[in-house]
């Protein structure tokens, strides 16, 4: 493949962006080589400015779940946008957006609009301190939170990756506020609470972590965090922003039945716009500016053309069948790259939800932080390389979960077996 054009533009890109990036695991920092530069996409593809196709994987990180440039999302972004691009004064597709958030997650009773997920979180947690009058949260080892300075401690994703999990910038004293466990471990969060439960204003977790690979809660997790967060009085958060409108249509907290206090938002609901939401409960969202005292805001919240793609995006996810099909598209995959794997003769492993999965290069079963760390990091790397060369653009990080579409079919996923067929040989020397 021919990258003469995208090696250009990263050398000059290198020069004034810091690691030539606008956000850190662009960059392929841990699986070797430049990052490819998109000029176009469409449904499953990504094409790069030399030429080349990929299927992708990745899907912006998450907000394509209905495939690249889907034309009812553009066209709703084409209408709206001749009205002019931002108002400053309320417009009446948030108020169609907040109606639509609350009739898909039930738990939401109010919202408020942001402009990405790591203004829901942190946005959520000040809700939460707020509210309890408590200043201490809590959150989970390998979880991605965005980087908002109270979550960068033994965080997931691009800090996970490039080893950075406490980043320089953050004062001790805030995050000594932060009280880290280790994810599907019941007997050491009900310890925390037992011993610092009065002082805990919210527990914060990504319900599947989609920041350390791909990692299900075990049978009854999320129901013990729900008891334990009631029991002390502390709020539970569901940080949805992953998992939100995908593995089910009222995300995470649908598929297992579990009713946090407070929810956050982002990538699918702004249909590849920048997109964010947090809300929950009327007695705590009501506490909000100006209806109450705890101060949030945004120059371009709920922007309309932003809105637009969003609500043009769940309508789509809201047809008949859709997470059913997501589903079966992604076990099919996973099915299909596991044997490929057995083929081999390479120890591979794989996680999967409606639309995510992980990828493992170690044996099974994966339930914590621990056993995700396990995978042969290098071995993906060597994979994630030979898949690329064979057309297919999977997440460039060993630590974070991939994305399905809609717009994945038979056709697409069989090419992406052939190619790993090929890239499972190769890596195996
Ligand atoms: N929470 C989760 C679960 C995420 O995966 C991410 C981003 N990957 C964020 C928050 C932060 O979102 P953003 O990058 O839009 O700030």
């Amino acid at each position: 493949m021919n990258h003469a054009r995208s090696h250009d533009l990263f050398s000059r890109a290198c020069e004034l962006l810091p690691g030539g990036v606008n956000s850190p695991v662009r960059a392929f920092k841990s699986v070797g080589g430049e990052p490819f530069f998109a000029e176009r996409a469409e449904g499953p593809f990504l094409f790069d400015v030399d030429g080349n196709r990929y299927i992708d994987y990745v899907g912006s990180w998450g907000p394509m779940i209905a495939g690249h440039a889907h034309p009812d999302v553009l066209d709703a972004v084409a209408t709206t946008m001749r009205n002019g691009l931002s108002f400053g004064v309320p417009n009446a597709l948030e108020v169609t957006m907040a109606e639509t958030l609350t009739r898909i997650v039930p738990s939401c009773e109010m919202v408020r609009m942001v402009n990405s997920g790591t203004e829901a979180t942190l946005s959520a947690i000040r809700v939460a301190r707020g509210a309890t009058g408590r200043s201490r949260i809590v959150k989970f080892e390998g979880c991605y939170h965005g980087h908002g300075d109270s979550f960068l401690v033994k965080a997931g994703s691009g800090a996970l990756t490039l080893g950075l999990p406490n980043s320089p910038g953050v004062p001790t004293a805030l995050a000594d506020l932060t009280l880290t466990l280790p994810y599907n471990d019941f007997e050491a969060a009900t310890e925390l609470f037992d011993k610092a439960g009065s002082e805990i204003a919210g527990l914060i977790i990504e319900p599947i972590v989609g920041n350390a690979n791909c990692i299900l809660p075990r049978d009854g997790y999320l129901q013990h965090l729900r008891e334990l967060c009631t029991r002390h009085g502390a709020l539970l958060i569901f940080d949805e922003v992953m998992t939100g409108f995908r593995v089910a249509l009222g995300g995470a907290q649908e598929r297992y039945g579990v009713k946090p206090d407070l929810s956050t938002f982002g990538k699918i609901i702004g249909g590849g716009m920048p997109v964010g939401a947090f809300g929950g409960r009327r007695d705590l969202m009501s506490q909000v500016a100006p209806s109450g005292p705890i101060y949030q805001a945004g120059t371009l919240s709920g922007n309309p053309v932003a809105m637009a793609a969003g609500l043009a995006t769940l309508e789509l996810v809201q047809v008949d069948g859709f997470h059913e099909r997501l589903e079966q598209s992604t076990h099919a995959l996973c099915d299909g790259l596991e044997t490929a794997a057995r083929e081999a003769g390479i120890t591979f492993h794989t996680t999967r939800a409606p639309g995510m999965f992980g990828l493992y290069f170690r044996e099974g079963p994966v339930h914590g932080f621990a056993d995700a760390m396990a995978s042969d990091a290098a071995m993906f790397g060597r994979f994630f390389q030979a898949m690329l060369e064979r057309g297919v653009y999977l997440a460039p990080s060993a630590f974070e979960a991939g994305f399905m579409s809609s717009a994945h079919g038979e056709a697409e996923i069989t090419a992406t077996i052939e190619a790993a067929r090929g890239a499972f040989a190769a890596c195996r020397g």
